[in-house]
């Protein structure tokens, strides 16, 4: 039998051991091998009791997600709580650090549990779209007030060991060793002699009238599942589990997972998991690939990005020294930091122990010479090849040997920063998104000539900062405002065709976005889309654009920052209100480009966006900017507010069919600008051959 598993007997209990690293996952060999040694442990006579324990960190996970692809093996999960309910021995659950999953479902179905004070126990199956489908739903009721347990199971949020001993999760605490707590546990109930309280034949824990409750329950899972499908199906399984049998419940939670994990919702957010994790494998940068060490770093700039950045250093415990030309541009720098750390203080998501700490990482400098004893060494000021190169000759003057030295540019060439310095192999663009602090997508800029090893400690530094970094090579815009810039064409077009701001942006958010075009734009200031917009009319004549964005920006309307963009506001307040200004600007400059307009349904405007999202990333993953296309949707997924449950841009082109998409593009092609239309060829080939972006 292989060692997944270690079977030992002391004092009579059998042992048994979880040894399946790194978190204990019910694989195929797992799952066998403790159905092996429950049935050996029950069959011997010198064994009165046993108990299962995994390691310090975890009793398990749950499924082996590294198995999720390959066939399952028998026995299954539910087989395995099948022979943990035949026990005629005592059977003991000893949780040391997490059970999550699965392996809440193989502590459900044991006799007892007691944990570690640091266990965290939970059900985060709905975070994946699905369900507990090991009779977890089932049980969990039974063992904690029905109202809880709805709660763990729609939320998938895990609770700690005390909490669990609150609600009769655990039935105790351990104190000291772990193993020989449980041995102590288990032979107490030995003595005790009771019959084996078994979780399936429990009552469930709801008092009251089960119809009352699960109608009020529906009605408030409902509002917080935002058309997410798991967390209700969830809540048919817990009053399955309130009004009927055990094994009657049991099936209704089987046909609930078999419905949800073919559900389009599910697969994509299965696909952000694992695209998440896929994100790190560079394939010609192998995992032991050598880092630098990161214990200091220094940001040029402390403006709106400079200080987003300097926080995630700090976030993480990593000095940092944040520099700007003069004092006064410091101290508002690092003014804008404390008072935005004072605001969390103030909400009470951080200590003011916590900020103070913080804050003291922090050193303000004027000189750029200051950086000399940085490991990393992060650039974040205006977004002009002149100016960067002069800061990255200077760094190049002072920076010690070896430290990285990064740009965060969103739109200019890495490789021409670095070719200001004599160390290009050094040089990286880390493109952070605003707030730095918050947004979870990191583009990390692979140049011609940046080194394996600074690459490599870049994307462990990303994790560290806890950001998902994605690998981007050099090209305008990078992968994700390399798409949005076709997407906000897009959606001036569809103005000019007779839409208005308020229903494109209906529209996208309906479908899911967390905000339209229109919205987004006045957030972040239409004078940057505008100054970009500018460039382009000199270095790219081809690029087509409707002049109307120009034209609002012209009047000094930069968006919320001015009080109006495309909307307009009320002091004080960041609500879009309709401005009929706005209109009258659209309607007259669609007469004087004599266009006629026409009524647009709102599939059709969502299909735009999207699609030419969907075609300009064909374009970056055959050129190999993005070295896979679940990066792509991991770029969108963390930076753009892409909807989770639509798995991102490729990903739900691959759900719509690729063939669909492309007939789509076809037909815009025709339509008003479809000159802009040109299909990706990789789209064209994809569609051809019936694949998928994800294969
Ligand atoms: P910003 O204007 O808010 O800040 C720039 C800061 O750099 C200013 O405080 C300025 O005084 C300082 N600075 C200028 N020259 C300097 C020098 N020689 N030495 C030291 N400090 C100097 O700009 P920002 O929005 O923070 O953008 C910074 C960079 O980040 C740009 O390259 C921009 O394209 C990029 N970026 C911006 C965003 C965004 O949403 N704002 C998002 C991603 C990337």
């Amino acid at each position: 039998m292989s060692d997944v598993v270690h079977y030992a007997v002391r004092d009579g209990i059998a042992v048994i051991t979880l040894d399946n690293p790194p978190v204990n996952g019910l694989g195929n060999a797992l799952r066998a091998a403790i159905m092996e040694r429950l049935k050996k442990a029950d069959a011997d006579p010198a064994v009165k009791g046993a108990l299962i324990i995994g390691s310090a960190k975890a009793f398990s996970g749950g499924a082996d997600i590294r198995e999720f692809n390959q066939p399952r093996t028998k026995p299954d999960l539910f087989e395995v709580n099948d022979q943990q309910d035949a026990m005629s021995k005592p059977l003991i659950a000893a949780i040391g650090g997490f059970a999550l999953g699965g392996g809440l479902e193989l502590a459900l179905a044991c006799h007892y549990r007691i944990a570690a004070p640091k266990a965290q126990l939970g059900l985060p199956e709905v975070k994946l779209g699905i369900l507990p489908g090991s009779g977890g739903t089932q049980r969990l009721p039974r063992v904690i007030p029905m109202a809880e347990a709805v709660r763990m199971m729609t939320t998938g949020n895990s609770i700690p060991a005390e909490k669990a001993k609150e609600l009769g999760l655990v039935d105790e605490i351990a104190q000291g060793d772990l193993l020989e707590a449980a041995l102590g546990f288990t032979k107490n109930i030995l003595k005790q002699a009771k019959k084996n309280p078994r979780v399936r034949d429990m009552k469930p824990r709801l008092e009251g009238d089960p119809k009352a409750f699960f109608a009020q329950v529906r009605e408030q899972v409902a509002k917080e599942s935002k058309g997410y499908p798991a967390p209700l199906v969830i809540v048919g399984c817990a009053e399955a589990a309130a009004t009927l049998p055990f094994d009657e419940g049991r099936k209704v939670e089987r046909d609930g997972f078999a419905k949800l994990v073919v559900s389009n919702e599910s697969k994509a957010l299965r696909h952000m998991f694992f695209a998440e994790r896929q994100t790190s494998k560079i394939p010609d940068v192998p995992e032991d690939t050598p880092t630098r060490e990161v214990k200091k770093a220094a940001v040029i700039g402390a403006g709106t990005m400079g200080g987003g950045i300097a926080m995630s250093f700090v976030n993480a415990g990593i000095p940092v020294t944040l520099i700007d030309t003069t004092e006064e541009f410091i101290n508002k720098g690092f003014k804008k930091i404390q008072d935005n750390y004072a605001a969390t203080v103030s909400k009470g998501r951080l200590k003011q122990e916590d900020m103070d700490k913080r804050l003291g990482l922090i050193k303000k400098a004027t000189k750029v010479e200051e950086a000399k004893d940085a490991d990393i060494i992060v650039e974040a000021v205006f977004e002009r090849m002149d100016v960067k190169q002069d800061i990255f000759r200077k760094l190049d003057a002072i920076a010690k040997p070896g430290a990285i030295l990064a740009s965060n540019t969103s739109t200019l060439d890495v490789d021409k920063i670095a070719e200001a310095t004599k160390r290009p192999q050094d040089v990286i663009g880390t493109h952070f998104f605003s707030p730095a602090n918050v947004m979870r997508l990191l583009e990390v800029v692979r140049g011609k000539k940046t080194g394996k090893d600074v690459l490599a400690t870049t994307m462990k530094l990303g994790k560290a900062l806890k950001k998902v970094p994605v690998v981007s090579g050099v090209c305008d815009g990078f992968i994700g405002n390399r798409m949005i810039e076709k997407y906000g064409q897009q959606s001036l077009f569809l103005l000019d065709e007779g839409c208005t701001p308020q229903q494109v942006d209906a529209a996208a958010q309906k479908w899911g976005l967390a905000m339209g075009p229109f919205t987004m734009g006045d957030m972040a200031g239409l004078d940057i889309g505008w100054e970009i917009r500018k460039r382009r009319y000199q270095e790219r004549p081809d690029f087509v654009y409707s002049k109307v964005g120009d034209r609002i920006a012209e009047l000094g309307r930069f968006g919320q920052k001015t009080g109006k963009g495309w909307y307009r506001y009320e002091p004080g307040n960041r609500k879009p209100l309709p401005d009929p200004e706005v209109d009258k600007l659209i309607s007259q400059y669609r007469k004087e480009q004599n266009i006629q307009t026409r009524a647009i349904s709102d599939e059709e405007i969502v299909e735009r966006l999207v699609y030419a999202l969907v075609n300009e990333g064909a374009k970056i993953l055959e050129e190999g900017i993005a070295l896979r296309a679940s990066d792509i949707d991991m770029v969108y997924l963390t930076g753009y507010g892409f909807p989770p449950f639509r798995g991102g841009p490729m990903f739900y082109a691959d759900t719509v069919g690729l063939e669909k998409v492309l007939n789509s593009i076809q037909t815009f092609q025709k339509g008003y600008q479809g000159a802009v239309w040109k299909p990706a060829p990789l789209l064209v080939k994809l569609a051809k051959e019936g694949k998928k972006f994800n294969a």
